[in-house]
This record gives structure tokens, sequence and C-alpha cells, in this order.
């Protein structure tokens, strides 16, 4: 046996099968075990310290270690560590939660599920929306459309909303309610010399060109992500979601946001709806809800939605959806502690105020060789890595250098996320300025490697 057989690096590839990785290259490399955090840092099981760029998984909203969140939970846990939500029970922290939730989401938005994560959430949408419509006798209203390149999650129903082939090939995904249009990303699908306005009003005849070639009766809701987080960090321009929701409005189509990445704070607004100017008829939240100290998703809706749904299940007996854990005591009481910290300390402005330093200083990249485009808004931005400036062109394969630079970036001590070769930036609201600073040494740090590597013909390791 060797050595290394006990070691977590070896029983991690023997025993655990980990998402969103190539199972074989994981079986050569061995993970990266990460032991502690600390703020915006991380540190592996050698002690090495990392900026944790991504938050995680674009959820470590108050940063790592945040004891008001271990005392929330160990409060709980002694007091009541589970409790059911099903048939008529209720516990105090989900119903603090609940009602927070409607009072701080925007307007029209009344009454709250709660699911364990943000797929979950999805799959509870297209559920409730089916079941309104139903219960308005419209057997026929059942379709969605989504967008090329927005995630909402890998669950069946979800996985078909996700407009990602890495998540439907080899899946038999998606299911046949979805339509999928035109990712809202001007750098890459504008016409030549179309006006980012001009790119939105085509959007949006696409999209009403879509629910008419449908029919009207049959397309039910549209779900996007306000600013799109795993497609690549796509922020749409300024007025596409006004056009997107006239066009639905017009069809009695309902509209949901996905805000699941964006929401509590991350845009330098409480929710992205506020700075996109868009009134949602279901608004689904994770991640930053708890900074993901425990799991949990709410989907939050309207009353009309509501209250169709509530006629409905007088007339079958019951609402015959719910997780063991809606509602869960610990995460929803987690949440509550979260949301407080997140007011207290204003995280949202401190967002904002980093937020617009973050995208300021990228804005000096923009001229780097292998910068083909910078966005973002608040604390959350990508870099596009591009082959060719001028014609934009990708690197081939797509997303090789984009792996090339993460693996620099971690031996720099910087966790990001590559997007084929777009780098994404999402870190904790409480980063300060210095701090910002240090992320952008160690980001350059990594681009000198890459530009040296691409230079180079990018030659096998
Ligand atoms: N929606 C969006 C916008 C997301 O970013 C994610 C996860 N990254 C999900 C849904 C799915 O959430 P989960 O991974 O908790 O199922």
């Amino acid at each position: 046996m060797s050595p290394l057989a006990n070691s977590l690096h070896a029983r991690d590839v023997a025993y655990q099968i980990h998402p969103y990785t190539n199972a074989r290259r994981h079986e050569r490399m061995g993970p990266l075990v990460i032991d502690r955090g600390e703020g915006i840092y991380v540190f592996d099981d050698e002690g090495k310290e990392y900026i944790e760029a991504m938050s995680g998984l674009w959820c470590v909203g108050v940063g790592f270690g945040e004891q008001r969140l271990v005392d929330a939970a160990t409060r709980q846990m002694s007091k009541l560590p589970f409790y059911h939500t099903f048939t008529h029970k209720s516990h105090e922290p989900s119903i603090d939660l609940a009602e927070k939730l409607v009072k701080m989401t925007p307007d029209g938005l009344d009454h709250v599920f709660f699911t364990n994560s943000g797929s979950e959430a999805n799959d509870t949408v297209v559920k409730f929306v089916w079941y309104y419509n139903n219960a308005l006798n419209r057997p026929e209203k059942k379709k969605f459309i989504a967008r090329n390149g927005g995630y909402h999650g890998i669950t069946i129903a979800s996985g078909s909303l996700t407009g990602l082939q890495v998540n439907q090939r080899g899946f038999d995904l998606p299911l046949s309610f979805v339509r999928h249009v035109t990712c809202p990303h001007f750098y890459r699908f504008a016409e030549e010399g179309e006006t980012e306005e001009a790119f939105a009003d085509r959007l949006a005849a696409e999209l009403e060109a879509t629910i008419l070639a449908e029919g009207p009766e049959t397309v039910a809701a549209f779900i996007g992500e306000p600013i799109m987080g795993a497609g690549g960090v796509i922020v749409p321009p300024r007025t596409y979601w006004e056009k997107v929701q006239a066009v639905c409005r017009r069809y009695d189509v309902l509209v949901v946001a996905d805000e699941v990445i964006n929401g509590f704070g991350r845009l330098g607004t409480m929710f992205a709806c506020e700075y996109f100017g868009i009134q949602p008829d279901m608004l689904v939240v994770s991640k930053q809800l708890t900074s993901s100290y425990q799991p949990l998703a709410a989907v939050v809706m309207s009353d009309a939605i509501y209250q169709a749904v509530a006629d409905q299940s007088e007339r079958l007996g019951t609402f015959g959806h719910g997780f063991t854990a809606s509602g869960h005591p610990v995460a929803t009481a987690v949440a509550l502690e979260n949301l407080a910290i997140i007011e207290e300390r204003d995280l949202v402005g401190n967002a904002g105020r980093m937020g617009a330093y973050l995208q300021e200083k990228l804005k000096a990249f923009a001229d780097h060789p292998l910068v083909g485009e910078v966005r973002g808004v608040g604390l959350i931005a990508a870099v596009e890595l591009v082959a060719d400036k001028a014609t934009r062109a990708k690197f081939d394969p797509p997303g090789k250098v984009g792996l090339y630079f993460i693996e620099h970036a971690q031996a720099h001590g910087l966790i990001m996320r590559a997007v084929q070769d777009s780098i994404a930036f999402c870190p904790p609201m409480i980063i300060t300025e210095a701090q910002i600073d240090e992320l952008l040494a160690r980001f350059s740090a990594a681009l000198a490697d890459t530009k040296a590597w691409v230079d180079a013909g990018m030659p096998a390791a």
C-alpha cells in the first residue's frame, strides 16, 4: 500500500464522485482540499492561503468564519434542530424569514415557498406555474422560454431551463417544454454596426416572434437571471429587461427573475430587479440568502399566483409538493442572522462602493493583448480572454486558456472560475479596497503567466 493511500487526497479519489469535474482527470490530479476559511481567504490542508475571488460558488457574501452565523445555527440546533412545515406545522424561524423576504423583495411579491437548493427552487417554479395554469383552466399554457447561456440548475426541469450544453449533453435534456432564445451578450451576439439599444430591440422582437410562433396560449413563463452568472457574467443592455417584460405582459407570460447569484447586494442594490427595473411575478433566491452556511433557497411569488394555487389545493385536497427540509429551522435561522449582518454592516453599500472600485480597476486590463472584454456590475465581473482582439475570435479549443489561467491563479494564491475563457470575479461583499488591490495583483501575475504560455504556442505541460 502506498504511503498516500490513507491521505485525504487518496480517499477522495477512491470514494467521492465530484460534481462538475472530469472524473478521470481528477483521478490523475487529486483534489485541492480546503481546510478552513477566514474573511475573504481560504486555506488548504497544507496551510496555503488563497483569496476566494468567487465567494466559493458565488455565495459566501459575508465571508468565511462569521461567528454570528455559527452562533445562530448553534442556538437553533439546541432549541429545535428539525421540524417540518408539511400538513399545517410551522416554526418561528421559517415564519420570520418568509415575512422578512416578502417585506424586503420588490413590491408585488407576497408569499414564499422554501427549498434546499436553487435547482429545486426552479423546479418548484415550473411546478407552481403548471399548477397555476391548470387551476385557471388553461392546460395548454405550460411552456417556458429561457435563454442560451442561462443557468437555472441541474435537476430535470431546472436543467432543461439552463441554456448550457455541458448540462444537457449526455443527459437527454432539455425536456420539450422549454424554448431557448438568444443570450443578451452584446459583445458576442450583436450584429455588425448594431447599437446596444438596437440589439435589445432585436432580442425583444425575437422573444415576441417565439411566443407568437408557439402560440401565446401555450407559453406560460419567461425565466432569466438579471445578470447571467454561470454562463460567463453576461450583463444585458440597460433596456433589455424593460423591453422583454413589455413583451411578456402583452401575452400574459409570467416573468421569473432568477436572483440566485444576483440577490442580496451583489450588484450594489439589494436585488438586481431594482437595478434593471424588473417587476417579476416570481423571484428565486438562494446562495447569499444564508451566505451558504446552510443550504436554503426560496421562491417568492405574487398574490395572484398564490390565490390560484390555494384554490386548487382546496379543490384537490392538498398542494402535493414540498421537501422534508422546506423552511428548515437551522437554515432559516441562519438566513435571518445573515440578512441582519448584511443590513447592519451595510454590505449592499459596500458592494456598491467596492464594486465601483473593482470595475474601475478592471478597465485597465481592457488594453491587455489577451483581453477581449471586461464586463460587470458591482461585485460581479468577468474578463474574457480571446485569441484575437480585433476579430473577437475565441481560443481553440475554447476553455483551454481559461483552465491554464485558473491553475496558475491558484499557484499565486487566488481561486477564480473560468467559464470557457472568461475569468469570473465574485468576491465576498465584505472585501476592502486593499484586498481588491491584492486580488488584482495575483490576477495580473496569473495573466502574465498565461500570456507567456500563449506566446510560446500553448505547449503541453
Ligand atoms: N440559478 C442560478 C442563477 C444559479 O447560479 C444556480 C447555481 N449556481 C442555480 C440556479 C442552482 O442552484 P443550486 O446549485 O443550489 O441547485
